[in-house]
């Protein structure tokens, strides 16, 4: 039954060159409709992991039941699973056979936030997160990421006379903190395990349903966390010329770093730096002795952020040098890597997934937020990172025209529709997964 996925691609193949655009594209979609089948098949169960996944959720590196009920999907599917894999991952192994090893990866936190869709199956859990207590939503859309995961699996193992090799299905702790994917790593993922020869994940977003998109090369951005100590001299607000004030220095800050992006950088660069929090003082009329600033700096070229980096570093010395102030605690954390999709596995996948999703699947401009997906590109597996919608068409088109857009990722009101967002995840991921099967087969 290999002989199908084979001719696909062999029809995929031929009609670069010969006109036979509808030979080919039929064998695709017989695919697809065979997948389909086998979603609709077993939605309602997925339909129920994933509100039961919703309605609660658990954060970074707290995953341990939401980790247990994927171990036992996949347990159920005949793969051999370990748990506890850089704390609360699951790697999940399926051996169909001699040929390559595909990685497929979901993450499994969610985000220390209130949800306020008012679904029926919204949360309303809390748990204790830095010392405080919080609600918790996956408002990110993990749950649709870890439904569409164990519907792969499942549509993988029933097409399993069609591809051979192995499945290594990963399921990652602490996406949001950028942190899990760099767990799994150092806890042996890659040494323990097979090293993937290609490998995939997806993130929905505030698009349509039924529409895929990708990039060609970097796919989302770099990030580097901000955080920076002022210290002044403290004293009597009505008296500030015995003093050294580090509010003031703070704010100079806050407005001078900005002229790093816009004089410094290339302006046909992406760069930014973004000052999320400013911690000082107590009363209006007391000059504190320090101020602390956090934030966040984003890009995409190795190069464009070691300009930032530098130009944020001198600025802030700069403001406490003007203020006869002590030098300043500068701490810039690096954070992960931008994720750069292989030209190869894009270029495979593509051929794929156009025949199959025609004007649903697009090339969309890269994102300017990150993903440490990217530890698993730099350790060396050649991946695609794609994209799906999860909102009715209609709604998206309509809010398009009216310019507000719908309530996207980390938003208290997002709102997947789960059937047809879940079944574009698996149905995209199943045929990138085999077209990865089929290229490498043949090398
Ligand atoms: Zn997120
Ligand atoms: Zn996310």
């Amino acid at each position: 039954m290999k002989k199908i996925v084979t001719s696909l691609f062999a029809s995929v193949a031929l009609c670069a060159a010969l006109p036979l655009q509808a030979h080919a594209e039929l064998d695709v979609v017989k695919l697809k409709a065979t997948i389909q089948t086998s979603v609709e098949i077993d939605y309602p169960k997925l339909d129920a992991l994933y509100k039961d996944i919703h309605a609660h959720p658990e954060i970074a590196f707290q995953e341990v039941k939401t980790a247990a009920k994927l171990a036992a999907e996949m347990r159920a599917l005949g793969f051999e699973v370990t748990e506890g894999v850089g704390k609360t991952g699951v790697v999940a192994i399926y051996r169909n056979g001699d040929g390559p090893t595909i990685m497929v990866r979901t993450e499994l936190d969610a985000l220390p936030m209130e949800e306020k869709t008012g679904l029926p199956y919204a949360s309303h859990d809390k748990t204790t997160w830095n010392g405080r207590e919080t609600f918790v939503a996956h408002s990110c859309g993990h749950d649709i990421h870890m439904a569409s995961w164990v519907g792969t699996a499942k549509t993988l193992v029933g097409l399993k006379d069609q591809w051979q090799g192995t499945l290594m299905f990963i399921a990652q702790p602490a996406e949001e903190e950028v942190a899990g994917a760099r767990a799994m790593i150092a806890d042996g993922l890659f040494t323990r395990f097979p090293k993937p020869d290609a490998g995939f994940a997806l993130h929905d977003g505030n698009g349509a349903y039924g529409y895929v998109s990708y990039r060609v090369g970097v796919g989302s951005s770099n990030v580097d966390g901000l955080f920076i100590r002022f210290h002044g001299r403290g004293g009597h607000g009505a008296i500030p010329q015995v003093t050294i004030d580090p509010v003031m220095m703070a704010a100079r800050f806050v407005v001078d770093v900005q002229s790093v992006i816009s004089r410094e950088k290339d302006p046909t660069e992406f760069g930014l730096v973004t000052i999320g929090a400013i911690h000082a003082g107590t009363a209006g009329n007391i000059i504190p002795d320090e101020a602390i600033v956090v934030g966040t700096i984003r890009s995409f070229k190795p190069q464009v952020r070691a300009k930032m980096l530098a130009g944020i570093e001198r600025t802030a010395k700069a403001v406490a040098a003007m203020a006869d102030a002590p030098a300043p605690d500068i701490r810039l954390d690096e954070g992960t890597k931008a994720v750069v999709n292989d030209a190869a596995v894009v270029g495979t996948a593509e051929k794929v997934l156009k025949a199959a999703f025609g004007d649903k699947f697009n090339v969309a401009p890269a994102n300017t937020t990150s993903e440490d997906y990217s530890e698993f590109v730099n350790a060396g597996v050649p991946s695609m990172f794609f994209n799906i919608g999860v909102y009715d068409p209609e709604r998206v088109d309509t809010a398009r025209k009216t310019g507000t857009p719908l309530p996207g990722n980390h938003s208290p009101l997002f709102a997947p529709v789960p059937k047809p967002t879940i079944e574009t995840g698996v149905t995209a991921m199943t045929l990138a997964v085999l077209s990865a099967f089929d290229q490498r087969a043949g090398h």
